[in-house]
């Protein structure tokens, strides 16, 4: 197979590009790295069925040769980078998910898009089913990202309806691992960052809002087995192990060894209260469920953490613009 990954260059991204490399397959990773750095897929550069290209979707995607999968992941994903970046957030959403279809329809790709668990806002049913439309403030800041993953989702159900593309949709929910950029300004990423340095551990509101953990490996398990299925979804992929933030924080300063303190933080403006995925779904149509425990991803996750911040001054490490690196193709 050879396939497209937009947004391959990301966290996740990146994790999914090397699984299908070790799968026998041919990845060509189109990125512009606005929320990531090269150096996420530098190692895989020389490997003769990696092509990289440095672009920007939402300007167009034609990809030279034959396709035969689209994973559509380019997108901001962290709330601090889509607040920073809106408009870039929707048009990515909009006009990017628009192209990567179309790329999809004119190869007679499958196609695989990856919504959120964001589609269903702030969850007034809990755990969250495929079945539920959710609750979304459409004019809220959080809007340009969850309105884009639901007009992406709308977008996808139209090409497979009305143009016969073997598209499908998965709704990813909180993923953590190594690669993450230690300032995204995602939770976990976060508080492995300060806990390592020392500094207070940040928790919103009063840290009773909660959320539920899976490791990047089990997901992109999933989004493979999505991809070769014959269901369109929306199928959820995430792991039912649902935790407080405050019970988060106090996790990471126990298994980093950390003497940081916790320091309670304003709450962000419709931060979704709980959200735990119902995965019967992805069990009966895909035989799909998370193996890894979270623990287990959390003590992967702050030894890569530890190997790539920088000893001298932890806590000011920030994210290093993209590098144009050997074997980066430069599409305009
Ligand atoms: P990420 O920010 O690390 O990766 C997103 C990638 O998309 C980055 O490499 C970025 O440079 C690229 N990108 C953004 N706009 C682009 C454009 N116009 N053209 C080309 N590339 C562009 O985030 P991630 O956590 O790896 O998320 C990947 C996907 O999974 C996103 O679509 C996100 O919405 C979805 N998702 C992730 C999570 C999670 O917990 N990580 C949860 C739900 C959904
Ligand atoms: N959060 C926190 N401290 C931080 C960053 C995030 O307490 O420094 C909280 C955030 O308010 C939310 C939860 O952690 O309640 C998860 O936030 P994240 O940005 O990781 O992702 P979300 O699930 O909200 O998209």
């Amino acid at each position: 197979m050879r396939a497209v990954v937009t947004g391959g260059a990301g966290f996740i991204g990146s994790h999914l590009c090397e699984r299908l490399l070790a799968a026998g397959h041919a990845v060509v990773c189109v990125d512009n790295f606005l929320t990531s750095s090269v150096k996420n897929v530098e190692h895989l550069t020389d490997h003769s069925r990696f092509r990289l290209e440095c672009r920007d979707i939402t300007q167009g995607l034609d990809v030279s040769g034959p396709v035969d999968a689209v994973f559509h992941l380019a997108s901001p994903a962290s709330p601090v980078d889509y607040l920073r970046l809106p408009l870039e957030t929707m048009r990515v959403g909009s006009a990017g998910t628009w192209n990567a279809l179309d790329l999809a329809a004119t190869k007679d790709a499958r196609f695989l898009l990856s919504s959120t668990s964001e589609s269903y806002g702030d969850p007034q049913v809990h755990p969250q089913t495929e079945s539920y439309w959710g609750h979304v403030n459409p004019v809220g800041p959080r809007s340009v990202y969850d309105e884009a993953k639901r007009f992406s989702e709308a977008l996808t159900m139209a090409y497979r309806r009305h143009r016969g593309v073997d598209a499908k949709i998965v709704r990813i929910f909180n993923t953590f691992g190594p690669r993450m950029r230690p300032d995204d300004g995602r939770v976990i990423p976060t508080f492995i960052r300060q806990a390592l340095a020392g500094a207070p551990i940040t928790v919103t509101g009063d840290g009773s809002q909660t959320r539920s953990l899976c490791y990047v490996d089990d997901l992109v398990d999933g989004l493979t087995r999505m991809l070769d299925s014959d269901h369109g979804g929306p199928v959820n992929l995430g792991n039912p192990h649902e935790v407080s933030v405050l019970e988060l924080a106090r996790w990471i300063i126990e298994l980093t060894g950390s003497s940081s303190e916790i320091t309670l933080i304003p709450r962000p403006e419709d931060d979704p209260e709980r959200r735990r995925p119902d995965i019967t779904a992805a069990g009966e149509l895909l035989g799909w469920k998370p193996t890894t425990p979270v623990e287990q991803g959390l003590r992967d996750t702050i030894t890569d953490f530890r190997s790539r911040l920088n000893l001298v001054d932890r806590a000011k490490l920030v994210h290093q613009p993209a590098t144009p690196a050997p074997g980066v193709v430069a599409v305009s």
